[in-house]
């Protein structure tokens, strides 16, 4: 009896504690789970691209006192502002009492998501049907993208410099667009097939409509008639297509998800849950010791580059624009700043046991999961954060009683990921990536947990204030 007590004491000291972090919240902590969940799913349903990203951001940015980073214009402490990358990405920031070569603390999460982009020419006709070809963008799964319920979002530009915006399925009332798959009965050579190869990315094609025109007897009636109708309602033509970003997504809204509903399930998780963590606490900054800033990047799905994504230059230029207001160095600014790679993980799936590695991989409910390092085979392309850097998240959640647990990424060789991680580190600056597990992702319905997503607010708003 003596000896069990001698265990007990050493094991409440020696190993680690991961309970489920509904066994470990404090009462404060759980009563604000709940209702940081419904502005989150007011955000995704306002943003289910970038671009409405970037647009519910500054609208949620300017409300909190963010101005426009003026060139040239001098900053001082509690200074809030955001700079636009071409409508697809974006930076914020807060400018803390030391001074911008002390050091920033620097949150990067994407808003671009899987899905499917619409082709430059995408209107055909086959069988007096109308369609929209599309071309997918990011990893995902083919098949399960037929027979659910799509909207398209995006923008058509005109040659006279002005902009069409388009948002078509989303309310009740407007009609939704669906890509067909096979009836079972005649599937049988389909139903053979590998996952991977039964729905080819060419028959992901968007039914449109099926009305002939009117009175005519030309060639493609039925197509003619769906460019008649968008004409009347946008005042496009085919042609302007060619010269648009229309993307097809998933037209149901975000929705609690469980009897408890102790989770969310919603379009595009990924990564707009650790996107909407780190911007709500940067909102509602006074004035922190460090400048705060967050990135809310694009074309993470697609690899970081171009223009807009995590590569692009716009970063240097908006953090030396910022260090120049105060007759700072850029790069003695990024060697003393720390940065958390805002990105989800994945949640270990007990459907799925074979790919988990259960002594590693997050936990739903475990909180938000830190991890050391992404890539595959052997870490490669990881940006493998430092002990030394993983001691200091530690020490700041652990500081300010945030619930988190580490992760990675399913069975050793099992597959792999990358995140914007090493672009940051490339640049000089300490990063680990951090976010919120989640369940079936890059599926046109993810699952997170309410709590997971509370603790990853949390962890970035500790993170800031460090
Ligand atoms: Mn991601
Ligand atoms: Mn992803």
């Amino acid at each position: 009896m003596e000896e069990k007590k001698t265990g007990d004491a050493r094991r409440e000291t020696l190993l680690c504690k991961d309970k489920n972090g509904w066994d470990r919240i404090s009462p404060e902590d759980r009563a604000a789970v709940m209702p940081y969940a419904e502005g989150y799913k007011a955000f995704m349903d306002a943003a289910k691209t970038e671009r409405e990203a970037v647009i519910e951001t500054i609208r949620m940015a300017r409300a909190a006192g963010f101005v426009p980073l003026e060139r040239g214009k001098a900053l001082k402490a509690g200074d809030k502002v955001y700079r636009i990358n071409r409508g697809k990405a974006l930076m914020l920031a807060v400018i803390g009492n030391q001074p911008l070569e002390a050091g920033t603390r620097i949150t990067a999460a994407h808003i671009d998501n899987p899905r499917l982009d619409l082709k430059p020419n995408p209107l055909y006709e086959d069988a007096d049907m109308a369609f929209f070809k599309t071309h997918y963008y990011g990893g995902i799964k083919k098949y399960q993208w037929p027979t659910i319920p799509l909207a398209i979002h995006g923008v058509v530009c005109l040659k006279d410099g002005s902009t069409v915006e388009i948002r078509i399925g989303e309310k009740d009332d407007e009609p939704m667009l669906v890509i067909t798959d096979l009836l079972i009965h005649l599937a049988g050579d389909q139903m053979k097939k590998p996952l991977a190869e039964a729905i080819p990315g060419e028959s992901l094609n968007v039914l449109l409509g099926s009305i002939p025109l009117e009175n005519d007897e030309g060639a493609d009636r039925v197509k003619l008639a769906i460019m008649i109708l968008l004409n009347e309602k946008y005042g496009i033509t085919e042609e302007d297509f060619r010269s648009a970003e229309l993307c097809m997504v998933p037209a149901w809204k975000a929705r609690d998800a469980g009897l408890d509903r102790s989770m969310i399930g919603a379009f595009g998780h990924d990564d707009r849950v650790c996107a909407y963590s780190a911007l709500t606490p940067i909102l509602e900054e006074d004035t922190p010791e460090y400048t705060s800033v967050c990135v809310l990047a694009d074309k993470e799905e697609i690899g970081s580059v171009g223009v807009s994504g995590m590569m692009s230059t716009f970063f240097e230029t908006f953090m030396d624009d910022l260090c120049e207001a105060q007759g700072g160095k850029l790069k003695i600014c990024l060697e003393n700043s720390l940065c958390l790679s805002a990105d989800v993980t994945a949640a270990m799936d007990p459907n799925f046991p074979e790919v988990s590695e259960r002594r590693n991989e997050a936990k739903l409910n475990g909180g938000t999961a830190i991890c050391k390092y992404t890539g595959a085979r052997g870490k490669s392309g990881a940006s493998d954060a430092s002990a030394e850097l993983m001691a200091r998240v530690r020490s700041i959640l652990d500081g300010d009683g945030v619930i988190w647990q580490t992760t990675e990424l399913g069975k050793v060789d099992q597959g792999g990921g990358g995140t914007v991680a090493g672009y940051m580190a490339n640049r000089n600056i300490d990063t680990v990536d951090i976010g919120v597990p989640v369940l079936c992702m890059h599926a046109p319905m993810e699952l997170v947990s309410k709590l997971d997503l509370y603790m990853t607010m949390r962890a970035m708003r500790a993170f800031y204030l460090a």
